[in-house]
């Protein structure tokens, strides 16, 4: 049986290795079992270590910011409690000799995958298994210990073993959306939809299947969320084929890697990413991902790094911001992740004043269907509630993004009386007037930010139906909206209305 094994040392962080092992041609099936020791480190001097840095790193950005707070030594002892232990961090990948991939230990690791030609790794395509040399690639996301023993055997065998678990799983799955399909029934409106643009299933890291996600977030009023499993395209072709009933179901891949994560929207493939190095300009991948019709977005890029999420924070040191088409501002609850949240935002905001149009979204992150306090969810105006009108509608960023309120937010011109919603440009001659118009269902504090800096702000009351506000315009600018209630924590903000002087 091949076996791989290895000891690692922290001089192996953020390395993968190749192991090769032959399946021949009467080949019916392939069992993969993983094991590293230890998991964690058990020393609490040393957790304390080794947070503390990161922790620092993380907080460094609320300084000058909208929010501070100077309970620093509270908060550092809450993260040593909150992050101990720190753990080492191994997945694997295995792919077959067409480069396909077709199993994945990420999150599942310790358990035995099957592949058959009947039966997929969770989260990888099903088919023959083509005989000729497989590559076993193993990943060091995290050596947190001084050493990390890897043992990972691959039994080909001539026979299928009944009854794994995953098998199990995967055949449930398949049944129950076949049905969802046969009563599809999309909306065809023009407005906004309110859905979720990044979720975890059970094919990476998540527990929950496609179906149980549908009845979640049908259960929770919203339109549409977008699978986001770490590099696979989750689900395969088999079970995800765009529309379901009453919950679209947008396809996506997180690419979670060494140096940071990212997602691509309609992208219905996996994206694998072990070319990557961390000065790579990311130009080619996301040239591939738009000639496919795809978008690509960075995914917290804030949040607490390495080696507590290790290459969960984005240090890639050159990446082409002008490419992306969104940042994901907000990612899961504000009242965990606000100091990155108001860094991502001012990020944003230093993006969109260098001229590059990118929409800002958010995304619940979310591992297991309930719903965390403080999490914001995506609204997309789109023409339908499919997965091309709401791709359209957040191409164009016709976005705002919201943890309650529904925020309106239009500008118009006095001289020519166009109106324009978030995400449009508004037309005016030199000097004249623009009226911002502004409405919430909730009684809000309301900040409209014109270039990155606060320009108006007023107390809107729910009773009032709408504020309205008049700026000269000079030259060419943006504005756009975000809503804070009285303890001062944000409740929304939109995406941009770009005023351009003729
Ligand atoms: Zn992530
Ligand atoms: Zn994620």
């Amino acid at each position: 049986m091949p076996v791989f094994s290895k000891v690692l040392t922290r001089d192996h962080n953020k390395t993968h290795a190749v192991f090769t092992f032959t399946v021949t041609g009467d080949a019916q099936e392939i069992l993969i079992k993983g094991d590293y020791r230890p998991r964690i480190i058990e020393d609490p001097s040393l957790n304390q270590q080794l947070i503390l840095p990161a922790f620092h790193r993380y907080i460094e950005s609320q300084k000058g910011s909208f929010f501070t707070d100077d309970n620093i030594p509270h908060y550092e002892k809450y993260a040593v409690e909150r992050f101990t232990p720190i753990r080492n961090l191994i997945d694997y990948t295995i792919v077959d000799p067409e480069g396909r991939m077709r199993a994945r230990g990420s999150g599942s690791f310790f358990e035995t995958k099957q592949i058959t030609e009947e039966v997929a790794s969770i989260g990888c395509i099903r088919g023959r298994l083509p005989a000729g040399e497989w590559q076993l690639i193993v990943e060091a996301h995290a050596v947190a210990t001084p050493e990390v023993s890897v043992t990972i055997e691959v039994e080909v065998n001539n026979s299928i073993t009944p009854g794994l678990e995953a098998t199990q799983k995967r055949i449930k799955e398949r049944t129950r959306v076949a049905s969802l399909e046969q009563t599809k029934n999309q909306s065809k409106e023009s407005r906004w939809y309110k859905g979720d643009l990044h979720v975890h299933s059970y094919h990476s890291d998540g527990t929950n299947s496609l179906d149980e996600l549908i009845c979640y977030f049908r259960e929770q009023g919203y339109d549409f969320f977008m699978l986001s499993d770490h590099n696979f395209y989750a689900g395969s072709q088999d079970d995800l084929r765009g529309d379901f009933n009453e919950v679209v179901v947008l396809p996506g891949v997180e690419m979670s890697t060494f140096y940071g994560h990212a997602l691509a929207a309609n992208w219905p493939r996996d994206l694998p990413w072990f070319h990557l190095r961390q000065d790579d300009d990311f130009r080619e991948l996301i040239s591939t991902i738009h000639e496919a019709g795809g978008l690509f977005g960075v995914a917290h890029p804030y949040t607490i790094g390495d080696p507590i999420c290790t290459g969960c924070r984005w240090d890639y040191t050159n990446l082409e911001w002008g490419m992306i088409d969104f940042l994901e501002v907000w990612n899961g609850s504000w009242l965990e992740r606000k100091i990155e949240v108001i860094q991502a935002l001012k990020k944003w905001e230093e993006l969109v004043n260098s001229g590059h149009r990118i929409v800002a979204t958010s995304g619940s992150d979310m591992h297991n269907a309930n719903r965390e306090k403080g999490v914001a969810a995506t609204f997309i105006k789109a023409d339908s509630c499919t997965a091309k009108g709401l791709f359209d509608g957040l191409r164009k960023g016709r976005v705002f993004v919201s943890q309650g309120p529904n925020i309106g937010f239009y500008l118009s011109s006095v001289a020519t009386g166009e109106r324009c919603s978030v995400g449009d440009e508004l037309r005016v001659p030199q000097d004249s007037k623009a009226i911002a118009e502004i409405s919430l269902d909730v009684t809000a504090q309301v900040e409209l930010v014109q270039d990155g800096w606060p320009r108006y702000s007023a107390t809107f009351d729910a009773c009032q139906g709408k504020l309205e506000f008049t700026d000269e315009v000079t030259k060419d600018t943006w504005y756009y909206l975000r809503a804070f209630d009285r303890e001062n924590n944000l409740l929304g903000f939109t995406n941009p209305i770009y005023v351009m002087v003729e």
